[in-house]
């Protein structure tokens, strides 16, 4: 099956004969072709009102910073009120700063390029790669998957209580988790890292599409999010936070823009003033329309208001989880349990099946797309399924035959955001 761009142009909700006849979930048709792309904890499509916003813009297309005219100006104007129309969607406190990154993984592995000398980081082993990877040059304490959130922060607290409260020391949790959709005790985990002199970077990539994410309610020190996951387009995300660290770093990347003063010394090398943040880290000319529809978001997000976009989620991942449970083939994958609040991601086994295959078939007979494999959480899925994967690709599937047991799972992921 093939879906042509024709059929993409047309986006309508209508109704997803396996989660019921009275939900609807949007659809993409044409030609022959229905699909319900439940893949939104990958990207999320972008919102028409998103969209609009772009092409509202785009009469102001100039670029930005250091254009003398008029429409480099206005552009200017428009990408530097983006950032505090970020701010305020995630509640940054007056000396919090905004830096627009290309994506969550980017915004952590710029944070980690920004830790401190002897930096000691705690990461549990659930996260996805993108949480779990970029602190390899510090000094890591990987710590393992809790079976509660109370456990978590029991877990947390154990390791970071032999450490010497002085040194600097980061946690980063995640907030939502990419494959069991589960809420971690984020505002827990903070006041435990906060007693034992640690700080705290939110992984928020799941979490803010889904939930409110208030940096100065949580008290965490810095948020990461992708604007594809908030229904923007691609290429675009933030690390929001303190400014401190990331001051005192060298440049992410060295190049315009990051550099305030560059000069030839006489012994021939060059010198170079660097900016202070956020400019000190967003060298190159940006993303403008990256940074623009993350504010577009941010804007429809809150007016839309998430009150009702957590209740319009409820219902759906009660009717999927209700649906699932009616399979006896059916193992929903689940860290804390079934009474654990989640978004709306769900991720499962078929006993009998081979979750590459049954995805296959969910796309090719029914026009539902899902996601298979282990969702960039090697680690994680490995514990849920109890099953060692082998030889996994990028982020993806291990082959096994039609029968055996599944080395992958199967995840269905959704919001209330279209
Ligand atoms: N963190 C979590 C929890 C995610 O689910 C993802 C992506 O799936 C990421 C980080 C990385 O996001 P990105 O690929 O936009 O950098």
């Amino acid at each position: 099956m093939s879906v042509s761009t024709a059929a993409l142009d047309q986006s309508i909700c209508a109704p997803l004969p396996v989660l019921g006849a009275d939900v609807t979930v949007p659809l993409v048709t044409g030609g022959d072709v229905t699909y319900a792309a439940l893949d939104y904890a990958a990207s999320a499509p972008a919102l028409q009102r998103v969209w609009d916003d772009v092409a509202a813009y785009a009469p102001y297309y100039g670029s930005v910073h250091r254009g003398a005219g008029y429409l480099s100006q206005l552009s200017t104007d428009l990408f530097e009120s983006s950032r505090t129309t970020v701010a305020d969607f995630l509640g940054c406190r007056p000396e919090d700063q905004v830096v627009f990154t290309r994506s969550t993984t980017d915004s952590l592995n710029l944070l980690a390029s920004a830790l401190p000398a002897d930096c000691q980081v705690f990461v549990f082993e659930t996260e996805h790669h993108a949480s779990l990877l970029p602190w390899r040059d510090a000094r890591v304490t990987y710590l393992d998957a809790p079976r509660t959130p109370a456990e978590a922060v029991a877990t947390l607290e154990r390791a970071l209580a032999g450490r010497d409260p002085h040194g600097p020391a980061l946690v980063c949790v995640t907030g939502a988790s990419n494959v069991t959709g589960e809420l971690w005790p984020v505002k827990e985990l903070t006041s435990a890292a906060h007693a034992h002199g640690a700080r705290i970077v939110l992984d928020a990539a799941q979490l803010a599409p889904h939930h409110p994410v208030d940096i100065a309610d949580l008290d965490v020190d810095w948020v990461a999010f992708s604007g594809h996951k908030l229904y923007a387009p691609f290429g675009s995300g933030v690390l929001a936070g303190r400014a401190d660290w990331l001051r005192d770093a060298e440049p992410y990347l060295a190049g315009g823009g990051a550099s305030r003063k560059v000069a030839r010394r006489a012994d021939g090398g060059v010198d170079v003033e660097w900016h202070t943040t956020p400019a000190r880290h967003e060298a190159g000319s940006p993303n403008v329309i990256g940074v623009y529809s993350i504010a577009a978001a941010c804007r429809a997000l809150t007016e839309a208001g998430f009150d009702r976009l957590v209740a319009r989620e409820q219902q759906l991942v009660t009717r999927v989880r209700e649906g699932l449970a009616g399979v006896p083939e059916v193992r929903v994958l689940s860290l804390f349990g079934d009474d654990a609040p989640r978004v709306g991601v769900i991720s499962f086994v078929v006993e009998g099946w081979n979750s590459s295959h049954f995805a296959a078939a969910l796309s090719a007979e029914y026009g539902i797309g899902v996601r298979d494999g282990l969702f960039c959480a090697h680690p994680l899925v490995r514990t849920l399924l109890g099953s060692e994967p082998q030889e996994p690709g990028e982020c993806g599937a291990p082959e096994a035959e039609p029968g055996e047991r599944s080395l992958n799972a199967i995840r269905v992921s959704f919001g209330a955001g279209t």
